[in-house]
């Protein structure tokens, strides 16, 4: 199978090991002024860099609140470190994906892995975190998007910012697992504030690198964290006119279902990037006897496995939300 371009490079994390909270790779910055706390997360895949980019360049510049508390943190340099330029895909994670082991199941349970001890470590900084940005990026080229679960909170926020413009949103949680941004309180219809996946384009391109950069200011900013730049509006003025008339086209999804791979077999019917739309009954993929076919019309699929793995996910099927 063909590499795509390789735009960016990992590059030393290591200046960026110790932290001040007593957990590698997590640091922490507390403003005079009161505020919320908001948890900047980068490379919860270890081969996203995206992520990994706009969490150092609030290190490098020396960013600070002039309220509340920022948190940044990179999750799995582990994986990160065993990128191979070679191999670009093969670094996501070492064992398990450090995406869907965030509940008391996995965490509390008797299996060790370098993803489970990261998570174990860094369970109380996730759970500390009022608003959560986790910065991902896809396999395949695809434009960038929003990935929560539907509560009004995240979507407040997901609405207000001037980018991605589309928005998948899951309504029952991911049934492959529990993501970090559902973590504890994240998962609770109560829960304490936004936590949003960003997925920012493809793993390996500059533009994503750009886009993750915007949008953890654009987070940070709505958030009163960072300071916003003459003649721009805060989120809530944003998220008012937005109310009012409108000016971004929204696009919104909803999860349907996740297929996880049962086969080596598994196979789609032509070869797919995200995106795509199938009529009711359509056959997407089949996977050894089971063929895995659209629910309903306008079905439209995210996340296409680029190399299927078993026990790994193949597709998500989604529907749009009107
Ligand atoms: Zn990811």
């Amino acid at each position: 199978m063909t590499l795509p371009p390789i735009e960016v490079l990992p590059r030393d994390l290591s200046p960026y090991r110790a932290g001040n909270v007593g957990v590698d790779y997590v640091h922490r910055f507390v403003a005079d002024q009161p505020g919320p706390h908001v948890l900047i997360n980068a490379l919860t895949h270890g081969n996203e860099f995206c992520g990994m980019f706009a969490a150092c360049d609030l290190l490098d510049r020396g960013i600070r609140p002039r309220t509340g508390t920022l948190t940044v943190s990179f999750a799995n340099v582990a994986a990160y470190e065993s990128f191979d330029v070679e191999r670009p895909f093969e670094s996501r994670q070492i064992t398990h994906n450090l995406n869907r082991i965030w509940s008391a199941q996995w965490l509390d349970g008797p299996e060790e892995s370098v993803e489970l001890r990261r998570a174990r470590d860094m369970r109380e900084i996730v759970a500390e975190a009022d608003h959560i940005l986790d910065i991902h990026s896809t396999a395949q080229d695809v434009a960038p998007f929003w990935v929560y679960p539907g509560h009004p909170r995240n979507v407040a926020v997901a609405r207000a910012l001037p980018k991605p413009l589309i928005h998948l949103v899951m309504p029952d949680g991911m049934s492959s697992g529990t993501p970090l941004i559902e973590y504890g309180p994240h998962g609770r219809a109560n829960g304490p504030g936004a936590a949003v996946v960003l997925e920012c384009g493809q793993h390996f391109r500059r533009a994503s690198v750009d886009l993750a950069i915007a949008v953890t200011q654009d987070f940070l900013r709505y958030f009163g964290l960072i300071q916003r730049e003459p003649g721009q509006e805060s989120g809530q003025e944003r998220e008012q006119s937005l109310s009012s008339g409108g000016q971004g086209e929204h696009r919104a999804f909803e999860m349907l279902t996740t297929h996880v791979i049962k086969t080596a077999e598994f196979s789609f019917v032509r070869p797919l990037v995200g995106f795509e739309v199938f009529a009711k009954g359509e056959l997407i993929a089949v996977d050894g006897s089971e063929e895995i076919r659209s629910p309903c019309d306008d079905c439209t699929i995210f996340m296409p496995t680029r190399l299927p793995i078993v026990g790994r996910e193949g597709v998500y099927l989604t529907r749009p939300l009107i």
